[in-house]
């Protein structure tokens, strides 16, 4: 005899789920235990919006489901976040959680945690799945792989009433329902003609432009991309997460000269990027008004979603790119080399600007955001160079978002994890925890101190399991910044923070190696020790209460700025 516990685990593993990330409680208990003594990884957080993001950083690393366990009501609606972030972001990820009885539930009679999760969870999830007997588990996993990652990846949410958990059943009936997902997602290769109208349209540009996206990096088609980029010799922009798709120092990256390439690009390629507010939605005066667009995508309906698409390439990216790869007038295609010319005279010219920002010293008091990240980057540099591995970077908050991303460069793919396409706050730990823990390789999570609170507990759950992760604090004290005053109240500012907080202090006491650093130096010397050493540790960063500007990069989507009272 098997039950629906055993069977959940079973299927899981068919289907090569290596870990699961999630808070236990009635009712999944029994299940995190079955899947450690079955070799699942459990990994335990605080706090399920944690969990959840760290599967779905899995999803995007390795390009299968990451896996969430909740318990039910208040437990599922906290991982529900996550599930919802990375269905908007594209990462594969399944939400399992228990539910309680549904003649209770359903009639309103007040379960323990009544919510009627399936029905909650289908509006924010690509889909929603509930099984209702032992016997569909295996189909119900099933689904929920073949769903989150094919096509368009998304989350899926699994609902699995307790009783269902519970419910013992013959072991053959058990063993009949399991099932190995076949090719998840398979490729899709885009049509002759398709392939055919994007190259003339090419062809025939006086300023091509290639934006590469987070899809792009997902896909994994990074040879083939670099191939037609560096054929054609088109300059290309690399969306946040699509950084070290193609190395940030390659020669044909505009990224430092992003306003004047979207402004004057007569055709525009996307490859798995989206047009939505993160490229300004395609319109003018941010874009050229006259530009036509190419579109890699694998969801037709994405297509025209904002700019008219001139030409379609709907496929996965990487069989789009082998198509247009053997295309034989693609050879042909060459960026003009009066275009290439401006845009790398405009990237040289910031370079510049940007490289005096980097040695600007505030004078006596504390450190400002450049200055600090100047040291962020040679240490991440000299990691690289002493131990041919890149660290994976993670990074949240306002500045310290916008900031790190324009700083710090990538040089392989999939190595960085950020607030994406919600600009979300709170995903910073469990990003780190899931790069850790699926790649063992060293994690530098770059967090403002504001972003920091959302996750912090997690520091714990890094400690518990001795994750390689070093998180860095930038402690301006505030949102934003750390000197707003309230001109009307004794409270403080709604932007302020209490920035004498020791945040290396907090994580002290979980056992984690802390330190406080206050110059570019000290945090150099101490981010090099941190990250040689494999061992959790946290730096606070103490960064000029002064530096930062409110909503960051965003400061147009801020719909009134009140300075003073009315
Ligand atoms: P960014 O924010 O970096 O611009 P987005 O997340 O907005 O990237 O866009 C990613 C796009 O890539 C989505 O429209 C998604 O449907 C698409 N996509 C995801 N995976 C693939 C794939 N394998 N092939 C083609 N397109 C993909
Ligand atoms: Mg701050």
């Amino acid at each position: 005899m098997t039950d629906g516990a055993h069977l959940v685990v079973d299927a899981l593993r068919l289907n090569g789920v290596s870990a699961i990330y999630g808070v236990v409680g009635i009712p999944i208990t029994d299940v995190a235990r079955l899947a450690q003594a079955s070799g699942i990884r459990f990994l335990g957080f605080r706090h399920e919006s944690a969990a959840g993001h760290a599967a779905a950083a899995a999803g995007f690393l390795t390009g299968r489901p990451g896996v969430c366990m909740t318990v039910s009501g208040p437990g599922f609606l906290n991982g529900l976040v996550a599930l919802a972030n990375a269905t908007t972001n594209c990462f594969p990820m399944i939400q399992i959680a228990g539910s309680g009885d549904r003649a209770v539930v359903d009639l309103g009679r007040g379960d323990y945690e009544e919510l009627d999760q399936y029905a909650v969870a289908r509006s924010l999830a690509k889909a929603a799945y509930r099984v209702d007997r032992p016997a569909d588990i295996g189909l119900a996993v099933a689904r929920a792989i073949r769903t989150a990652t094919s096509g368009r990846p998304g989350g899926v949410y699994l609902d699995i009433p307790a009783a269902v958990l519970a419910e013992v059943v013959d072991d053959e009936i058990g063993a009949a329902s399991l099932r190995c997902v076949v090719d998840p997602a398979p490729r899709q290769l885009p049509a002759p003609d398709a392939v055919e109208r994007a190259v003339t349209l090419l062809a025939g540009a006086r300023r091509p432009l290639i934006v590469l996206g987070k899809g792009a990096a997902y896909a994994r088609a990074d040879d083939a991309i670099r191939r037609f980029v560096e054929t054609t010799g088109i300059p290309y922009l690399p969306m946040s997460m699509a950084k070290g798709l193609l190395p940030d120092d390659h020669p044909q990256s505009v990224a430092a000269a992003r306003s004047l390439a979207m402004r004057q690009a007569d055709v525009v390629m996307l490859v798995g990027a989206r047009l939505n507010w993160l490229l300004g939605h395609g319109e003018a005066p941010q874009w050229n008004p006259d530009a036509q667009f190419i579109q890699v995508e694998i969801d037709p309906s994405e297509l025209d979603s904002n700019q008219p698409i001139a030409a379609p390439l709907l496929g996965d990216v990487g069989s789009v790119m082998d198509a247009l790869n053997r295309h034989p007038a693609t050879p042909g295609i060459a960026a003009p080399p009066p275009w290439r010319g401006l845009l790398h005279a405009k990237v040289v010219e910031n370079k510049v600007k940007m490289a005096a920002r980097l040695v600007a010293d505030t004078g006596t008091g504390p450190m400002g955001f450049y200055p600090a990240l100047r040291a962020v980057r040679d240490v991440l540099s000299h990691h690289r160079l002493s131990h041919h591995r890149e660290v994976y970077l993670v990074n949240e908050g306002a500045n310290t978002l916008d900031l790190t991303r324009n700083v710090v460069d990538m040089y392989v793919p999939r190595h960085r994890l950020d607030s994406g396409t919600w600009g979300v706050m709170g995903v910073g730990l469990g990003y780190a925890i899931a790069a850790a823990v699926e790649t063992g390789a060293p994690v530098v999570a770059i967090e403002g101190d504001s972003a920091f609170g959302f996750s912090g507990m997690e520091m714990e759950t890094i400690c518990r399991y001795r994750l390689p992760v070093t998180v860095v604090v930038f402690n301006n004290g505030g949102i934003y910044r750390g000197d707003d005053a309230n001109p009307v109240t004794d409270d403080p500012a709604p932007t302020r923070l209490l920035q004498s907080t020791r945040y290396h202090r907090l994580a002290e006491s979980f056992g984690a190696d802390g330190y406080f650093v206050t110059t570019p130096n000290e945090l150099e010397a101490a981010l090099q020790t941190a990250i040689t050493s494999g061992r959790p540790a946290l730096l606070d960063c103490l960064i000029d209460p002064a530096d930062g500007t409110e909503s960051g990069h965003l400061t147009n989507l801020n719909p009134t700025v009140v300075k003073e009272p009315a």
